[in-house]
């Protein structure tokens, strides 16, 4: 046996986070020692690093296309801008005791409305998805009312890529008053946006999503939205969210907004071409193989592809060790055997489901990382299937048992 040199690393799980550009960490390296000042401060110290702060904001404004950088709101990311939007629009309008949603969002805001409904009362409505992912248009319409203080519904998906027509969902909440946020997390800088005109009224983005540092995001809450805050205190950020500003996380995330920008272009066309080059390559060179989400209106950079019968942990692993790393679908989701909750809302068999992968690219990756997915991904899926009690290698069939959802 030959000792192989440790293979290159090809890292393609871009929607759980991304590497923190060497312009962004340049950037934010002064806030740790020279500028370390309090931009509340009146003195220079302090008062000199608000002006870098300002600059971030009227980045992410060019990047989100919103009429005025005061709609940015910093927070510690998309967790915390998903809470926020969904505390706030409950406490704008406490009238209103239903909040609509949908069953293929992040944790971050799933979690959130469960627990309203479960602990607080609410009614949550649950808009499903059909088998390519796509939001029951029909279910809806049929909930929005003048009881609705919310709409929460994301506008990429994580797992699929499949974009959602979040403005039309936006436009048609509008006439009952309702509040609507979209989790953008997945969507910015992936997607040309245009906040300006929009009947959107607040929208989650994180910093670790684009490039920039963790620990960092933005809400962007449109001019004339009702708000409430979430945290109470100090008066950063307009009073909309106190405690003393992230400068360096914050300066990282702007410089992070501007190369986002610059690159949604090359996202469009490179990244794209490669993502179908991956995905067209692996589906025809792997039998039983189902791309999931809709491919028609889905994010450049994302394919998830089911291979059935066999299991995903295993398939991940397997990657793993030739230097390659994927994902399931939902970080949240790994360590235990359940497909995710995305999957399951569009209806995926359980032997495919369990067999998802995702693979998220981004504009840091190359063709040579392409290759060699498309090189050693056909062998693993072959070996494991020739271990699978729910696949005969001696017929080429599924076997008589399969599994199910629980
Ligand atoms: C990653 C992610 C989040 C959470 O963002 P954090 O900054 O990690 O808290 C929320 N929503 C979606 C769609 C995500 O992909």
């Amino acid at each position: 046996m030959t000792m192989s040199a440790v293979p290159r690393q090809v890292y393609l799980d871009n929607n759980a986070t991304t590497s923190c550009l060497p312009d962004v960490v340049a950037e934010m390296l002064p806030f740790f020692s020279e500028q370390f000042g309090n931009p509340s401060s009146i003195h220079a110290i302090g008062a000199g690093v608000a002006p870098s702060i300002q600059a971030a904001r009227e980045r992410l404004q060019k990047l989100l296309g919103a009429a005025h950088d005061s709609e940015i709101v910093f927070t510690s990311g998309g967790t915390e801008s998903d809470t926020t939007a969904i505390m706030s629009a409950l406490r704008a309008l406490p009238e209103r005791r239903e909040i609509i949603t949908s069953a293929v969002e992040h944790h971050a805001v799933l979690s959130v409305c469960e627990y309203l409904a479960k602990h607080e009362g609410y009614k949550l409505h649950v808009i499903g998805v059909d088998g390519q992912g796509r939001l029951d248009l029909k279910a809806y319409e049929a909930a929005l009312s003048e009881n609705v203080a919310l709409v929460s519904i994301m506008w990429a998906n994580n797992e699929t890529g499949t974009i959602f027509p979040i403005e039309h969902l936006a436009q048609m909440a509008k006439p009952f008053g309702i509040l609507f946020h979209t989790d953008g997390v997945q969507a910015v800088g992936k997607i040309p946006l245009r906040l300006s005109n929009s009947a959107i009224d607040m929208l989650s983005l994180s910093s670790h999503k684009i490039h920039g540092p963790k620990g960092v995001g933005a809400l962007y809450v449109k001019r004339g939205a009702k708000f409430r805050p979430l945290f109470r205190g100090g008066h950063q950020e307009r009073g909309r969210r106190a405690g003393t500003e992230n400068t360096a996380g914050i300066v990282g995330l702007g410089k992070a907004a501007e190369l986002a920008l610059a690159g949604i272009k090359d996202e469009n066309t490179r990244v794209r071409a490669m993502r179908d080059r991956l995905e067209g390559e692996l589906v025809a060179r792997i039998p039983n193989s189902i791309v999931a989400g809709d491919v028609d209106q889905r994010l450049p950079n994302t394919t998830t592809i089911a291979f059935e019968f066999v299991e995903g942990e295993a398939i991940l692993l397997m990657l793993s060790r030739a230097g390659i790393a994927a994902s399931s679908g939902s970080a949240c989701t790994s360590g235990s055997l359940e497909p995710s909750h995305v999957m399951r809302a569009m209806q995926i068999p359980f032997t495919a489901a369990h067999g998802a992968t995702r693979f998220s690219l981004s504009r840091e990756n190359s063709e040579q990382d392409v290759d060699r997915v498309i090189e050693v991904l056909p062998d693993i899926i072959n070996r494991l299937r020739a271990m699978s009690p729910y696949w005969s290698t001696a017929t080429g069939a599924p076997a008589a048992f399969q599994p199910a959802y629980s």
